[in-house]
Formats: C-alpha cells, sequence, structure tokens
C-alpha cells in the first residue's frame, strides 16, 4: 500500500496527496510547520511541537482550523495508518488557496498536512566521526524582519546558508545573527562545550527555539553538567573542546571542524558522547 497523506482530515495516497497551486504556502511561503519523531510508536515531546506550531501561527495571523488536541490525535492517527514505529513527521499549515496578491484575506481555508515518513538527513560515519562545517556569510533572519522563533514556510536564507556549505563540501554550515553572533545551523542548533560547561546561544539570539536542544539542557542538568544559554561568537567555537548540533531529524550529532579548523582534540569529545547516550536512552525510554 501505498504511503497515506493527511490532508485536511482525509488520507490520499502519496502519488494522490495534492494541493492548489494557488496556496499561499507554494506562492509565497505563507504558512507555518513542524519537523517530529516519534520513537516506538510516540511522539516525542509532542506537547511541545504542538504549543510551538501554534503559537508560529499565531504570531503571522494564521488560524489553524482545528485545536491541538485534535492535531495531536490526527498526527498519530497518520502514524497508526501508516504502520510505522519509528519515524519522522512533517507537519504543515499553510495559508490556503488565494488570488495571485499577496493579501491573506483572500485565501479560502488554511490547509492541513500530515506526512509521516522516514529520514535520513545526515549518513551514521558522521554521527561516529562528526561533521565538517563552515560559516556561512548569509545571516540568519534579522528579528526585525521576521523573527526566527516562528518555523515559517520561508527557509530560503537557511538554504542560501544549506548551498554555502554545500559549495565548500559541508553538508551543515553555521549561521551568524544579524550583530555577528553565533545563532545556530541551517537546521539545528549548536552547542560547545569549554571546561566541562555546555553553552549554546540563548533564545533571542535569532534562534529558533529547538525542542531537541531544550531536552538536551534538560539532560545536562540531569546528568549534572554545567550548562549555559550565553552569547557565543565564532571565537568562543574556535577555542571550544568540544561541539555538536541538535535537531528533531538531525537528532544529536557531533562537530569536528569548523571552517577548517579542529574543535578540541579533533575528534568526538566525552560531553558529547555522554549526551549522545544519554538523548537515546531518553527517546526510546
Ligand atoms: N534551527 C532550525 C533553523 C531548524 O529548522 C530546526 C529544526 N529542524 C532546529 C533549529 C532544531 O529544532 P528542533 O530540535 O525543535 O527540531
Amino acid at each position: 500500500m501505498s504511503l497515506q497523506i493527511y490532508i485536511n482530515g482525509q488520507f490520499y495516497d502519496k502519488e494522490n496527496a495534492k494541493i492548489s497551486v494557488y496556496d499561499h504556502g507554494l506562492l509565497y511561503g505563507d504558512g507555518v510547520f513542524e519537523g517530529m519523531r516519534s520513537y516506538s510508536s510516540k511522539v516525542f515531546r509532542m506537547q511541545e511541537h504542538m504549543d510551538r506550531l501554534y503559537e508560529s501561527a499565531l504570531a503571522i495571523c494564521l488560524k489553524i482550523p482545528i485545536s491541538k488536541e485534535q492535531m495531536a490525535a490526527d498526527v498519530n492517527k497518520t502514524l497508526q495508518i501508516n504502520g510505522l514505529v519509528n519515524a519522522y513527521i512533517r507537519l504543515i499549515v499553510t495559508r490556503g488557496a488565494g488570488s495571485l496578491g499577496l493579501d491573506p484575506n483572500r485565501t479560502s481555508d488554511p490547509q492541513v498536512i500530515i506526512i509521516a515518513d522516514s529520514i535520513s538527513l545526515y549518513p551514521e560515519e558522521y554521527y561516529q566521526n562528526g561533521l565538517k562545517i563552515i560559516t556561512a556569510s548569509t545571516i540568519r533572519n534579522h528579528p526585525a524582519a521576521l523573527s526566527p522563533r516562528i518555523k515559517s514556510l520561508n527557509y530560503l536564507n537557511n538554504i542560501m546558508a544549506k548551498i554555502e556549505g554545500l559549495q565548500a563540501g559541508c553538508i551543515e554550515a553555521l549561521m551568524l545573527n544579524h550583530k555577528g553572533e553565533v545563532a545556530e545551523c541551517t537546521g539545528d542548533n549548536i552547542f560547545i562545550v569549554k571546561g566541562g560547561v555546555l553553552m549554546t546561544p540563548p533564545k533571542d539570539a535569532g534562534i529558533l527555539e529547538g525542542i531537541t536542544r531544550n531536552a538536551i539542557l534538560d539532560l545536562a542538568r540531569e546528568h549534572g553538567i554545567p550548562a549555559q544559554e550565553i552569547t557565543l561568537t565564532r571565537h568562543d567555537l574556535f577555542v571550544a573542546d568540544e561541539c555538536f548540533l541538535t535537531g528533531s531529524a538531525a537528532e544529536v550529532i557531533p562537530v569536528v571542524h569548523i571552517d577548517g579548523r579542529p574543535i578540541g582534540s579533533g575528534s568526538v569529545g566525552s560531553t558529547t558522547s555522554k549526551l549522545m547516550k544519554a538523548f537515546k536512552t531518553l527517546v526510546h525510554g
């Protein structure tokens, strides 16, 4: 049986799951989304994902036509119908089909789409040996232009940074904010370890407040690893002992080189390994 895709409460074969070419999600990137994972049939931090989705929608004046509870139930139903246990879930809400103009008042009903599938973002080898990344010259969204805390369908600046990374032979790239401080990578949050202290940029550094990021901060506390949400510069990265990235799709992945420079020993550090293991236990537990 073909993969079943949810659109507005109905299920369609993947080949027949279609929305209008007049949808403002396509025409203007006008919409919001979430990326989540299920482990052993249970969505990891479902409530946090629902809260972030509805906050993103509220921030762009988009009224999601169903309640959070209904949405969570529909996510679970999509997993069940497809017989998926360990899956990646993409939840999208677009402004809906409208006229050829920006006016959101001239759109019809928002479209709710749920795709449950598998994802393999980075090859296994990078989880063992670590990633090499570069700093992109494309900065993260200026908060006064579009808050990076909104998970919107506008990912073009992150895609441009990703292209810079790929052109330099790296599959992920670091993005700075408009002040030149470390923000995050194109689809992941960033952490460093220095002198046994875990550090990550604060929420107001122009980042998406990652749900995996928050889980790692919780785990650090539980494991007695001192953790700080603190402004970081490239200098802090270059002199760090360890570095790693977090995201729902990526999970926890080590970084061993930035801009051609080895971080710490240039191999995966002990705190990173400890937190990767703790994260695995948390999600499968
Ligand atoms: N930053 C950006 C820009 C992202 O797109 C994502 C999600 N892929 C993250 C951080 C990580 O967030 P989460 O842990 O909630 O998936």
